[in-house]
């Protein structure tokens, strides 16, 4: 059975059978739902034309295991302390390269996943997610910061801050991540400075504003 196990104490369940069945009611005469409003958004990457939507798929439970499940096999664990552009003795910040637009991940050096902390370190990683917003934020060029969790490929928790260019309005909101796929590589040099500042910024413990 796929979602249907009720809280015991609540009886709160999210019934997937159903959503997908729902879903797939709802879809068309090949499978598919319609493109929708979405296609309409000034800030939707592709043109309506042409566009279609994937046949939704049967749920798969239990679901594949994520990377770096597991504490004793997980590379982030395993990652130096030079693979990252700043650390402390609780967090890590990386500044994967190439990137299209200034993408910092940000996660704990103990292994788990967001669920994992107690109060201490949720309260660390909120002050962390904020001091990071700063001192991107306040890199001249940069508009807005977005900040992202999914979780959906990697067990070690980490937080995605995405850089969106100032007046780059056609990148505003939920769709950046898919832009970022079709933007070109910021040059080295851009980068590199981009991540000096950042680090600068969390070496003074905290970010101009
Ligand atoms: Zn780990």
């Amino acid at each position: 059975m796929t979602g249907t196990t009720d809280d015991p104490a609540t009886g709160a369940t999210l019934d997937v059978e159903a959503l997908v069945a729902r879903a797939r009611a709802a879809a068309g005469p090949d499978g598919r739902a319609a493109v929708g409003t979405i296609a309409d958004w000034e800030t939707f990457p592709f043109e309506r034309e042409g566009l279609r939507l994937r046949a939704l798929e049967d749920p798969v439970v239990p679901e594949p295991p994520r990377q770096d499940e597991d504490a004793s096999t997980c590379s982030r664990c395993a990652q130096d302390d030079a693979r990252f552009a700043w650390t402390d003795d609780t967090w890590v910040l990386s500044a994967p390269r190439p990137v299209s637009v200034p993408t910092l991940v940000l996660g704990p050096r103990a292994h788990g996943d967001l669920g994992d902390l107690d109060d201490e370190a949720a309260g660390e990683l909120g002050r962390m997610i904020v001091r990071v917003e700063r001192a991107l934020a306040a890199v001249p060029g940069v508009g807005r910061v977005h900040v992202h969790r999914w979780g959906d490929g990697n067990g070690h928790l980490h937080v995605f801050f995405f850089a969106r260019p100032e007046g780059m309005v056609q990148l505003r909101g939920l769709v950046m991540p898919l832009w970022t796929h079709h933007l070109p590589a910021l040059p080295d040099d851009e980068w590199d400075a981009v991540v000096a500042s950042v680090v600068a910024a969390l070496d003074a413990g905290t970010a101009p504003r």
